[in-house]
């Protein structure tokens, strides 16, 4: 489902992707971890295209990501077939970005409605059987400063899944959650997992790649340190560099 061949990704001067090699199978959960500054949120934004990548490529389901090779020359999508791409891919931030002044439904409704022309009827019916997939039946009308942060990034994910995505990327969804709250929206990733959504997520909880993920990747300085299945890479790391990382988070 997703592919990354030699990915580099350059910001000025700064090499923040130096040859990202990896391939998520569909329906399978890929944990994505690292120090900080490493280049996993560049990683999931080039996934999308909301950075362009500097050299290598991305496909996505065999679509190559953010452009269109011809004569065996890249050129670059416009933005409005990049839009176009991107929508087949859900994201879901650390801060949830919801639409303040709309309610749970209305958040969740706007991109089926705007962007797919879904009609409203129909749209509403998907939202609300989205929201009850989250857990929020209850929260429909509920402003998103009336619901608590992880109520707020479950409705972020309805809304992602309601454009029904091919994949779904995470960067460190329950970061920015009170610990009490992160149960929650790990339980819902977790079942969307069950259900065989494609997903990369980036993230610390370590419980949570042990129990899902089929593949947990180590990135440091922009490139892949070392990747394999959970139990065997968390509980005996082959690399240095892994193992201080982990003796640090676990
Ligand atoms: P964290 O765990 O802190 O979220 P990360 O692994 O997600 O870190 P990135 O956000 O991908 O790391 O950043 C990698 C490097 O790229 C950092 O040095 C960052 O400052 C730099 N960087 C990211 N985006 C840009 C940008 N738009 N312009 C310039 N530098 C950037
Ligand atoms: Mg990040």
């Amino acid at each position: 489902m997703v592919q990354a061949d030699h990915v580099y990704k350059s910001f000025g001067a700064l090499q923040v992707l130096r040859g990202i090699t990896l391939e998520v199978e569909p329906g399978q959960v890929m944990c994505l971890i690292g120090p900080s500054g490493s280049g996993k949120s560049t990683f999931l934004r080039c996934v999308n295209h909301l950075e362009s990548v500097t050299a290598g490529r991305l496909y996505v389901d065999g679509d190559l990501i953010g452009y269109r090779e011809r004569g065996g020359k890249l050129y670059e999508l416009s933005a409005k077939d990049a839009a176009k791409q991107r929508r087949d891919i859900g994201m879901v931030f650390q801060h949830f970005n919801l639409f303040p002044h709309r309610t749970a439904l209305d958040n969740v409704i706007e991109a089926p409605t705007q962007v797919k022309k879904v009609p409203r009827d129909k749209a509403v019916a998907r939202a609300k059987d989205l929201l009850a997939q989250v857990g929020l039946s209850d929260k429909a009308d509920a402003y998103p400063a009336q619901l608590s942060g992880g109520q707020q990034q479950r409705v972020a994910i309805a809304r992602a899944l309601a454009m029904d995505p091919k994949l779904m990327l995470f960067d460190e969804p329950t970061s920015a959650l009170d610990p009490e709250l992160v149960g929650d929206v790990l339980a819902v990733m977790r079942d969307l997992a069950k259900d065989g959504m494609t997903m990369i997520v980036v993230t610390h909880e370590m419980g949570f790649a042990r129990e899902v993920a089929d593949q947990v990747v180590f990135m440091d300085e922009g490139r892949v340190i070392e990747q394999g299945d959970p139990q065997e890479m968390l509980s005996n790391p082959k690399h240095e560099r892994t193992r201080a990382f982990l003796s640090k988070i676990l």
